[in-house]
């Protein structure tokens, strides 16, 4: 049977310089994590000391280069890493992604000034946050929103609201998508990236309970009146925001693709364990056909899901454009964590849908998978898109 390796063979095959910071997280997550979580998720507790402790690791700045301060790893780092820690939970490297998202948006698209202004910050994790786009009347179709920037003098001033925004409360800088232009036409011209700070005119609204995914906060953010400077608006130049806010989600894709194979892992992982110790009917259930099925099937999900996402990080790498390659990668990986996670439910039977274990949780967890950085309906739908313009008649 073939099962994917374990995390000692993942960090002793790891390229030299990942395997230092793949082991010390590895200790990290056996000593200090796994026996909290399933007490910290049941509670929907924030995870405080362990968010410091991704600080003190320099995860907050795993893909800001070493000329910000940030760890300068690569894609393909970078998601071995998050696989890892989603073996474990999918909050904790919920955290860092949308935080991540916005930095990558400056680094690729900011001013010099605001480079430096921010990045040392985001990369010690000392200015948290994340990527506000989505709203009450706009989700897919990010196109649709309403908040609006106008400019008065050195100031713009925002008006608005957004909803199911990661580290709303705990975060306190935002990459804030806005309208600059209602009536352009196409829409998207009309849109532009702030950073955005927790200030006057900024509030938090209510914290939104959900079905899993505990421990990360989500919540909805207003602006009224919000005065934000000039020199926040990423670029420096209007109509821009759209192009800027998709083009940070690839590495977004690539973090839920990653957290997805962590997830299915996790599930294959307990199934394999447990059919070798129930026993029915005088054996091993992992000795029924029936289960060995499903092993089969789940092992080789998390194989393909694996691939085709060091695969996406790769053309990430290379700097290509990979909205196909980490839409693939997040849209199949998301999938198999799903399917992995039922089959799990379905191998441990009763225990399964015993809170005293992880697999009811892998199973509330994974759907957001299929949710978040957009979903699996638009990610088929740009794969297609790609795919037609790269192969032009
Ligand atoms: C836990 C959580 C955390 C989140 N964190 C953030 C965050 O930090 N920042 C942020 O900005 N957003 C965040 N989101 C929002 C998330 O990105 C959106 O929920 C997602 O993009 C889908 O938007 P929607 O929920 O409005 O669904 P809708 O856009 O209303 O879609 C509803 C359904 O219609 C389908 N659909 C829509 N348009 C099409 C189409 N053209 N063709 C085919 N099918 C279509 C969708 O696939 C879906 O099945 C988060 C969501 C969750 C659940």
């Amino acid at each position: 049977m073939s099962v994917p390796p374990s995390d000692d063979a993942l960090i002793s095959s790891a390229a030299d310089d990942e395997a230092p910071i793949l082991d010390a997280i590895h200790k990290w997550l056996e000593r200090d994590v796994r026996h909290r979580v399933l007490e910290l998720e049941h509670g929907d507790v924030y995870p405080t000391a362990m968010i410091e402790q991704m600080k003190a690791f320099g995860l907050f700045g795993a893909t800001i280069a070493p000329a910000y301060g940030g760890l300068g790893l690569s894609a393909s780092t970078y998601a071995r890493i998050v696989s890892l820690i989603s073996e474990v939970w999918i909050a904790l490297p919920g955290a860092f992604n949308t935080h991540l998202i916005m930095a990558a948006t400056v680094e690729r698209f900011g001013t010099a000034a605001q480079k430096r202004q921010f990045l040392p910050r985001f990369a010690t994790g000392e200015l948290r946050g994340g990527l506000a786009l989505t709203e009450p009347d706009g989700g897919t179709d990010l196109q649709a929103i309403r908040t609006r920037a106008v400019r008065a003098g050195d100031h713009y001033v925002i008006n608005g609201a957004k909803t199911w925004i990661t580290n709303a409360i705990e975060g306190s800088c935002f990459a804030l998508l806005v309208k600059t232009d209602a009536q352009a036409e196409p829409r998207h011209r009309g849109m532009s990236l702030f950073l955005a700070e927790k200030g006057p005119g900024f509030r938090v609204g209510r914290k939104l309970e959900k079905l899993g995914y505990h421990g990360s906060d989500t919540a909805e953010l207003f602006f009224e009146e919000y005065r934000v400077p000039t020199d926040r608006l990423i670029g420096g130049e209007e109509g821009h925001g759209f192009a800027q806010a998709m083009a940070g989600l690839e590495l977004g894709r690539i973090n839920v693709a990653a957290r997805s194979v962590g997830l299915a892992n996790a599930a294959l992982k307990d199934s394999v364990r447990y059919a070798q110790t129930r026993r029915t009917f005088g054996k091993p259930i992992g000795e029924h056909q029936a289960i060995q099925l499903k092993l089969a099937e789940m092992a080789t999900r998390c194989e393909a899901a694996r691939l085709l996402t060091e695969s996406a990080a790769v053309a990430y790498d290379r700097g290509e454009r990979c909205d196909m390659e980490t839409g693939m990668a997040k849209y199949f990986a998301s999938e198999a964590a799903l399917a992995n996670a039922e089959e799990a439910l379905r191998i441990h039977g009763a225990a399964g849908y015993s809170k005293d274990l992880p697999i009811e949780r892998y199973y509330r967890d994974a759907p957001l998978l299929c949710i978040g950085e957009g979903t699996n309906e638009i990610q088929r739908i740009i794969i297609a898109k790609q795919l037609l313009a790269r192969n032009p008649v």
